[in-house]
């Protein structure tokens, strides 16, 4: 249950972001701010950091300071907070003068407002800028990516270090940190480098429950890369690799088989850059294939997939790069492709920066320690949400099923009767290997004749029979073992072996040569006394976890996908969204989240009151753009005949927003509900209340599902009632169409809504079977 709302936040979430409800800790990290008390936020990608310090300033009237890292990113949050008729602006090298000028202004204004500003800026410019705040007052500061200033971190930045400073310039004004990524040890750096004064210290759940995980070796890249994102096709995809050669060569290939992806790294001049990262923004460009450096300034919402085409350098990389999947909270894919060639590319990079000095030996060893993680998160095969959690030191608690499903038996080796729902391993896809013990006694025998002084990849060309040069050299053609698993692919046989140190039944030694080892196991292994299970992945049979995010919305919102019409609807919303987008000049996220699109395809308002109800829609959007979409969705549904104002049942949070518990009642449905306790009939209620028919109608039905009223009689007749009753329990489904066609058209939608409803709100059984796959009725109301 999310904490209950005071009135004034409420009014704030609801006005300028259409929330009616918070996410977890954001109301502590609010009161925190409110309290003057300094604090740490730890909560991941996409769990809603920055509304804990954005709202703050709207109560108390006061400024925020925000530090954040990332001047690409400060212009889109200021463009969203303005769209949403909120007092915000940036200083960055990047204005002009004109523009620096208005932002001053606006901080200099009164009222609730927010400054961005990166840290160098905030303390450099000889202290002008630090001397012009403390004359202006600072209510409170917002270090965002807070773990920047930790070297443990995995994105160590020396200039945050100079925030501490902040203390001593402003000493009565409490510092918030915020980030997503933060072990025990990063944590109490932060609290340490920023002088944190008894903060409150709120870490949030890690587990990001609409990501489904996969963790893949990687046997043909481009092939496994082309199949994923096929399963979210014309969505937003980013796809990472290490190199720039790589993701010239994916991005190439990608293109050949008719996916537009480009290509974005360090090397591009910034031109080539910032319009790559401009058509992806604006939705013109939907897969980007890119080095890391990709991503840091993008917000957008929507990405439905982000694809690791070898592994990341630490876990902490992997945990921040796929959380820029589903921010919006929708279900999304991850996919990571990894081989063992991955840990050696990397360990290369980082002792090169040794090498030229770029880091220290205490910098280089946390930065191997990172990567032993993450290489072992790589080769397991538990289920990867809870390897997750506990990396970061949480316990998991996989969420709980639907009423009614079924009991997922592969997930239960795994974690407990249920399994997360979204992961490959829980998935069950991968498959074990039948003649595992086989492949690896074949394994063993080889490093064993190879006199335990090669590595993985030279016992891999032995084992495949490879004519190389230096496999000749050493004689190794000679070996027994020779060319026992030609039949197998290099990367599936560099899996196996991978699998056989991850089980402890193969060495690595340490050191600058990491020769393959035997061990006790192993000799057990080859005398056919310790069981081995290989598992290799299996084709991902689209049904199975439909588009391939199975993942839970965040927000509780059933994973139900939208049905065929309503994602129809939901397409020709998001060219509405781009339109309007283009016209403002700002990327088509800041005007709404695919979660509003979403809903308004389910809901389908047809006026501003139930507009206002929808999910992400606030005071000024609904000013700005409320009437362009209203009249979209009314024309659409015109079309398409579709149903307005519709609910759909068995949707929880559409349901929680009908109900009585849990949205208060407007003014206006108050006033409509004593008009219809008084028996008075939708027409006269609607001259009284000055609403259109639909939106009376509308109150109506949610009065009948919230009051129970005994008899409908003051709105529909009892000869109607009872056709429309007769006709509802002989339909073959649960379609108003069929109903509404089952009497010939005499009977109106409207009438039929409320009789449906009524039958339903007594809890009365509809004759017809509840089969699964058949959309409820459009218009239908279900209360509770
Ligand atoms: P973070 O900074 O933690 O990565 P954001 O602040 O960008 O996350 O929020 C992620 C998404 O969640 C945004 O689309 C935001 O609008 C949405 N969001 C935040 N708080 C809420 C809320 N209380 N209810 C619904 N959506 C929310
Ligand atoms: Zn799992």
């Amino acid at each position: 249950m999310p904490p209950p709302l005071d009135n004034k936040l409420l009014d704030i979430t609801r006005r300028y972001w259409g929330f009616d409800t918070l996410r977890p800790l954001q109301a502590e990290a609010i009161q925190a701010t409110l309290d003057r008390r300094d604090s740490l936020v730890v909560m991941p990608t996409g769990g809603g950091k920055s509304l804990c310090y954005q709202v703050p300033p709207l109560i108390t009237g006061d400024l925020c300071v925000v530090v954040s890292p990332l001047i690409a990113l400060m212009k889109d949050q200021v463009d969203a907070l303005r769209v949403a008729g909120y007092p915000a602006a940036a200083l960055h090298s990047n204005l002009s003068a004109a523009e620096s000028a208005k932002a001053r202004d606006l901080v200099n204004s009164p009222g609730g407002r927010l400054l961005l500003v990166a840290p160098e800026r905030l303390l450099s410019e000889g202290g002008s800028l630090l001397t012009w705040l403390k004359k202006i007052g600072v209510g409170s500061f917002a270090i965002d990516e807070a773990h920047c200033i930790s070297q443990w971190g995995h994105d160590f930045r020396p200039e945050y270090r100079r925030l501490a400073e902040l203390r001593e310039h402003f000493p009565g004004v409490a510092l918030h940190a915020y980030t997503a990524t933060a072990t025990p040890r990063v944590r109490e750096d932060i609290v340490k480098q920023l002088h944190l004064h008894d903060p409150a210290v709120l870490v949030g759940r890690f587990d990001r429950p609409n990501l489904t995980y996969r963790i893949l070796p990687r046997l043909d890249m481009v092939d496994q890369v082309a199949d994923a994102l096929g399963r979210h096709k014309d969505r937003a995809a980013i796809v990472y690799c290490i190199t720039r050669k790589d993701t010239e060569f994916v991005a190439t290939t990608l293109r050949t088989r008719g996916i537009d992806a480009r290509a974005y790294h360090a090397g591009l001049d910034a031109a080539a850059r910032n319009k790559v990262s401009d058509d992806f923004r604006t939705e013109r460009l939907s897969v980007v294939v890119a080095t890391v450096a990709f991503g840091m300034g993008i917000d957008r919402g929507d990405v439905r997939c982000v694809v690791h085409a070898s592994m990341p350098k630490s876990v902490e990389h992997y945990q921040q790069e796929t959380g820029r999947a589903g921010r919006d909270g929708l279900p999304s894919e991850c996919l990571l492709l990894y081989s063992g060639a991955d840990f050696m590319k990397w360990k290369q990079i980082l002792e090169f920066g040794i090498q030229e000095n770029q880091t220290t030996e205490e910098v280089f060893q946390a930065q191997l320690e990172l990567l032993n993680h993450v290489q072992r998160l790589c080769s397991s095969t538990r289920c990867r949400h809870k390897a997750l959690s506990e990396y970061f030191g949480q316990q998991y608690e996989p969420p709980p099923l639907p009423a009614g499903a079924a009991q997922n038996g592969a997930a239960g080796a795994t974690t407990g009767p249920r399994g997360c729902r979204a992961c490959d391993v829980c998935l069950s896809e991968l498959d074990t290997v039948p003649d595992s013990m086989d492949i690896a006694r074949k394994i063993i025998s080889c490093v064993a004749r190879a006199k335990e002084s090669f590595g993985a990849a030279h016992i891999a060309d032995v084992l495949r029979g490879s004519t190389q040069k230096k496999i000749l050299d050493w004689k190794h053609d000679q070996l027994s073992t020779f060319g026992l698993l030609k039949d197998k692919s290099r990367e599936a046989v560099l899996s196996y072996i991978n699998q056989l140190l991850d089980a402890g039944v193969l060495d690595r030694a340490p050191g600058e040569f990491p020769v393959l080892r035997l061990n006790a196991a192993s000799a057990q292994v080859l005398r056919n006394q310790l069981p081995v299970t290989l598992v290799r992945p299996k084709r991902i049979d689209e049904g199975a976890s439909g588009s391939g995010g199975a993942g839970i919305g965040y927000d509780q919102a059933a994973a139900t996908p939208l049905t065929p019409e309503e994602a129809r609807l939901f397409e020709s919303l998001r060219g509405l969204r781009r339109q309007v987008a283009e016209s403002l000049g700002v990327p088509p996220f800041v005007v709404f989240g695919d979660a509003t699109l979403e809903e308004l395809a389910r809901v389908r308002p047809g006026s501003r009151d139930t507009l206002i109800n929808v999910r992400g829609i606030g005071t000024a959007k609904l000013a700005e753009f409320g009437d362009r979409f209203l009249a979209h969705i009314r024309e659409y549904c015109a079309a398409n005949n579709l149903a307005l104002d519709a609910v759909r049942g068995s949707r929880p949070r559409s349901a929680k927003r009908a109900s009585s518990e849990a949205r208060p009642l407007t003014a206006s449905r108050l006033a409509a509900a004593k008009l219809f306790a008084a028996g008075v009939s939708i027409e006269d209620a609607a001259l009284k209340l000055d609403r259109a028919r639909s939106t009376v109608t509308q109150y109506l039905v949610e009065y009948i599902m919230r009051e129970r009223p005994k008899s409908i009689a003051p709105w529909v007749d009892e000869a109607t009632y009872k056709r429309v009753r007769d006709a509802a329990s002989t339909a073959v489904d649960r379609r108003f169409r069929t109903v509404f066609e089952k009497l010939a058209g005499e009977v109106t939608y409207d009438q039929i809504r409320l009789v449906v409803n009524h039958l339903k709100s007594k809890g009365e059984q509809m004759g017809y079977p509840d089969s699964a796959g058949v959309a409820a009725p459009p218009g239908v109301m279900e209360g509770r």
